[in-house]
């Protein structure tokens, strides 16, 4: 960091001030955050005491493993919680390497569904565009890990356009998600030539992003950016906020901006161990998102990664938050928990057992508060023969505990009687 500009003070979680030998400009401008990223022990150093032990930790694991930290991202970490969420998704952990016998590489088997390098065809209608394996922050979660040993690289032009060949001669494909690493690491007007081909495909209806700068660098979602979007939409755009503490005011102003460019914003958060796992931090993220005019889209359960499994919580915890969500707060905040299966299965949704059984008849439901609810299952044909008149079976379901009552009303007015 240029050591002759005056320190600017920043406020991090309200609790304590950070100070950042830098001009507000640069502060403010994606590319001198993206230059400035923190990749070494002794950068780090400069921001957070360590220890030596911690020291030689971060070392040994950052050789297999490397970290790398916006300074925006490591503003945000309150230095005093050693558990802080912030500093957990940053930091190398000692745990990637000694717990390194859990997981796999490629748990989801993209390499097996890619027809021409950088395109992931798995589903028919929808491609995984990946033109870069470069991102501002390394998550420690994230599920291309092992890219991270083959150094940095953008897709050489002549493989982006083999994919956009592809996706050309393949008319099933109505939906491209540009993808990394994270995509915008790239240039606007560099990532414009590929969004503009991409647009000129005439079967192609969608193109998303899939991108963590509006949270880990919302400096990026800049005006030149914005206005590139809006000349070839639709385009949509998912993010991956994990926690509460990620949804500043910065993040709401690249928001704020994407939606004016007529961008939708939707999350995809990974629910991660010592995180964000508990109903009360989930509940608070998706009101913050809610705040800001982000959908909560999915909640993955973390995927089985080499170097992650210190971060994995049981399915049963996603389960069980989706269950803390559901009827407890507006049905637009409440996420799909999915799993993401190996061997390119792909994700599955799970959900809380709402449905205890079911007939032709009728089903006994369960709702968000653990009542038990008889529903009448209706049949098309029976309405018909009928003349849509309905049978006595067929009544309008009355609550099951309702019924309950009535009968042990009933059994005590008899018992009484006797
Ligand atoms: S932004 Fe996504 S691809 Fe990049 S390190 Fe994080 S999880 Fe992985």
């Amino acid at each position: 960091m240029e050591d002759d500009i005056p320190p600017g003070s920043w406020n991090v979680n309200g609790k304590r001030q950070w100070h950042y030998q830098v001009s507000e400009s640069d502060w403010n401008d994606w590319r001198w955050q993206f230059r400035n990223r923190i990749t070494t022990v002794e950068q780090l150093e400069r921001f957070v005491p360590l220890s030596e032990q911690e020291k030689t930790q971060l070392r040994l694991v950052s050789q297999k493993y490397p970290f790398s930290i916006t300074p925006y991202y490591l503003s945000l970490i309150n230095f005093d919680d050693p558990h802080d969420p912030v500093r957990r998704q940053s930091f190398a952990d000692f745990d990637e390497v000694a717990m390194a016998n859990y997981g796999e590489a490629d748990p989801l088997d993209e390499r097996d569904d890619s027809p021409v390098p950088g395109l992931v065809h798995r589903y028919p209608d929808r491609a995984l565009f990946v033109i870069t394996n470069i991102c501002p922050l390394l998550c420690r979660h994230c599920t291309r890990k092992r890219e991270w040993e083959d150094g940095n690289w953008v897709r050489p032009k002549a493989e982006l356009d083999a994919c956009i060949d592809y996706i050309r001669r393949t008319k099933s494909i109505r939906d491209v998600i540009i993808s990394g690493g994270d995509p915008l690491t790239l240039s606007t007007p560099r990532l414009e030539e590929i969004v503009r081909k991409l647009r000129a495909i005439d079967h192609l209806e969608i193109i998303r992003f899939g991108t963590r700068f509006p949270v880990v660098l919302p400096q990026r979602i800049d005006d030149e950016f914005c206005e590139m979007l809006d000349k070839y939409g639709p385009i949509w755009l998912n993010t991956h906020f994990n926690h509460p503490n990620e949804v500043t005011s910065e993040a709401g102003r690249a928001v704020r901006n994407l939606l004016r460019a007529g961008v939708p914003v939707n999350n995809q958060s990974v629910l991660l161990k010592g995180i964000n796992d508990s109903v009360e931090t989930q509940l608070n993220l998706v009101h913050a998102l809610m705040r800001i005019r982000v959908r909560p889209y999915y909640l993955f359960h973390a995927d089985n990664v080499r170097g992650t499994e210190h971060l994995r919580t049981s399915v049963w915890k996603g389960i069980e938050i989706i269950e803390g969500l559901r009827g407890h707060t507006s049905g637009l905040a409440v996420p799909t928990f999915v799993v993401d299966v190996p061997g390119g299965g792909g994700k599955i949704p799970l959900q809380p057992n709402y449905l205890l059984s079911m007939t032709d008849d009728e089903l006994i439901l369960r709702n968000y508060e653990g009542l038990v609810f008889r529903y009448r299952n209706p049949r098309p044909e029976s309405a018909s023969v009928r003349g849509g008149a309905a049978s006595p079976k067929e009544e309008t379901a009355r609550p099951l505990v309702e019924v309950m009552t009535a009968r042990v009303q009933r059994r005590r007015e008899t018992a009484n009687k006797a």
